[in-house]
C-alpha cells in the first residue's frame, strides 16, 4: 500500500520518467503534469508561455527557473488531492520553490511531496534516444518498434526533435550540472527514493512501488 499522494520524478533524459510517472500517477489516481511535454504543447498552440519557452527548448537549454515555476504553480493550484511531477525541478531555486509549495499553493504546510530519482547509465541513456518515439496523439513514449501507440491507437508516432545526439549530450549535461545539485538540497528536506531505470517498463514499475512501500 502506497501512501503518498504527492510525487516529483526526476532523471536524466531517456531515463524513463514520462513513462514511469504517468504509470504510477495511473496507478494512485494522481493528477499527473510533464514540464517538458506540457511547454512542447505551448510552443506547438503559440501561446505566451510557448513563445517564451521556445528559443530554449531549441537550444535544448532548461527554460528560465521563473518559468518553469509559474508553470507549475499555476498547475498546482488547480489539483490539490495527489499529484505528480515530471521533469520538476531541476535546478535549486525549483527544488527551494517545489519545498515551499504547500504555502504557495495553500495546502496544508507538512504536505509529505516525495522524490523519485531513477538513475541510467549513460550508454544505455544514449541508446534510448534513438530509439524513443512520441505519440502525438497522447504523449505516450514508446519506442520505434511499433507502427501505432500501445496506449491509444493513433499511427502519429514521432522522434522529438531533441533527441538528436548533440541535443541529448547537451541535456545530459544540464541535468549533471543543475540537476544533481538540486536532488542533493531535496534530500535534505524530503524523502528522495533512488530506483534504477534498468529493466523493463514493468520491473522498473514494481521495483518504484516497492521503495515507495
Ligand atoms: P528530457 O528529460 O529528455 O530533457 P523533458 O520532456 O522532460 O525531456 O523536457 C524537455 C525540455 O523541456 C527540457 O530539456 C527543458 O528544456 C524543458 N524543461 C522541462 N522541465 C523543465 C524544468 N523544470 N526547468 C527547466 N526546463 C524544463
Amino acid at each position: 500500500m502506497i501512501e503518498g499522494r504527492y510525487f516529483a520524478m526526476l532523471g536524466p533524459p531517456a531515463s524513463g520518467k514520462g513513462t514511469q510517472g504517468r504509470l504510477l500517477a495511473e496507478r494512485l489516481g494522481l493528477a499527473y503534469l510533464s514540464t517538458g511535454s506540457r511547454l512542447r504543447r505551448e510552443i506547438e498552440k503559440g501561446s505566451d508561455l510557448g513563445l517564451r519557452a521556445k528559443t530554449y527548448l531549441d537550444c535544448n537549454q532548461y527554460v528560465p527557473d521563473d518559468l518553469a515555476i509559474e508553470l507549475v504553480h499555476s498547475w498546482l493550484s488547480r489539483c490539490s488531492e495527489g499529484w505528480l511531477l515530471d521533469g520538476f525541478p531541476r535546478s535549486l531555486v525549483q527544488a527551494r520553490a517545489l519545498m515551499e509549495t504547500p504555502i504557495i499553493v495553500g495546502t496544508s504546510s507538512d504536505l509529505p511531496i516525495q522524490v523519485i530519482h531513477l538513475t541510467v547509465p549513460a550508454a544505455e541513456l544514449r541508446k534510448r534516444v534513438t530509439t524513443r518515439r512520441e505519440c502525438s496523439n497522447c504523449g505516450a513514449t514508446t519506442t520505434s518498434d511499433h507502427q501505432v501507440c500501445p496506449k491509444c491507437g493513433s499511427a502519429e508516432l514521432i522522434a522529438r526533435a531533441d533527441d538528436s545526439t548533440e541535443g541529448f549530450e547537451k541535456r545530459l549535461q544540464s541535468y549533471q550540472s543543475l540537476t544533481l545539485p538540486a536532488l542533493k538540497v531535496l534530500q535534505e528536506s524530503l524523502a528522495v527514493h533512488t530506483v534504477s531505470g534498468l529493466g523493463s517498463r514493468d520491473e522498473v514499475s514494481l521495483a518504484i512501488q516497492e521503495k515507495l512501500r
